[in-house]
């Protein structure tokens, strides 16, 4: 059986979400309370409804209980994104993704039992700031608190040397864990691996080892 998805509110964020399913062929209902936005998915969803997402009635009327993973996209109405949360959650969605305002929302929908929390604004924010920083860091992927993976350019001081030369993971402590030269990619670098100028690193570590390579290579 193919999965089902719902998307629950067509602003920036789930009005992308809901593109983006429906381009790769899944069946998606979307659901707003505005009835342009909801004019906007007509052709693009499955289907798509105008209602309230806190009217548990309606809920149940659109079969929320069918669809297998709801991604919850209000955005400034904290309140309807957890009475949605939670109906959608004691209705007994399976899965379910929710767009985090701020930390005490975040905080709300953990107790409330959410399946995945995402905050875009502040992730993007940070991915950007890493790339501003230097811009050899294409790209950057929080884990935790404390480790990330960034995808770093090698430039000058990497150029022609190899894994060993650098001693990278003896020195700072991180993994060079695959290596982009242009449209190859090798996944599991050894030591003798040699780096060319602007070959693309993947790099998993600590935020501190990151950071302390990044400012002695990079
Ligand atoms: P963006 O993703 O564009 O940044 P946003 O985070 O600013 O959006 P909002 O504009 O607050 O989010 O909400 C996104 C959508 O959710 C809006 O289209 C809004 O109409 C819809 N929405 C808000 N509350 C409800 C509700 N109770 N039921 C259904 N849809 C709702
Ligand atoms: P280690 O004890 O760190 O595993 P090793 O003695 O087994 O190293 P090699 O595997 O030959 O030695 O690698 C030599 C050095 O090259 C390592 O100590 C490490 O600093 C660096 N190195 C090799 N592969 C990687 C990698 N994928 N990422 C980061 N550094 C690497
Ligand atoms: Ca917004």
């Amino acid at each position: 059986m193919k999965k089902s998805y719902g998307v629950i509110g067509l602003g920036r964020f789930g009005g992308s979400i809901c593109k983006e399913l429906s381009k790769e062929g899944m069946e998606v209902l979307a659901l707003d309370s505005d009835e342009d936005k909801v004019n906007e998915y007509k052709e693009i969803a499955s289907d798509a409804v105008i209602a309230n997402s806190t009217d548990e009635l309606a809920l149940k009327e659109l079969g929320f209980r069918n669809i297998d993973h709801v991604i919850v996209a209000i955005g400034d109405n904290i309140h309807a994104s957890i009475l949605t949360t939670l109906l959608l959650r004691e209705l007994g969605v399976k899965r379910i993704t929710v767009k985090a305002q701020n930390d005490y929302h975040q905080k709300i929908l953990e107790k409330i039992g959410a399946d995945e929390i995402v905050h875009p604004e502040r992730d993007m924010g940070r991915r950007i700031a890493h790339s501003i920083i230097s811009s050899n860091v294409l790209d950057y992927l929080e884990l935790s608190d404390e480790y990330s993976v960034v995808e770093i350019k090698a430039g000058e001081k990497m150029k022609g040397k190899t894994l060993a030369d650098l001693d990278i993971r003896a020195r700072f402590g991180c993994n060079v864990v695959a290596i982009k030269h242009g449209k190859d990619i090798n996944v599991s670098p050894m030591a003798d691996e040699t780096i060319s100028y602007e070959d693309v690193l993947i790099i998993i570590g600590a935020d501190k080892d990151i950071s302390r390579f990044e400012k002695e290579l990079v």
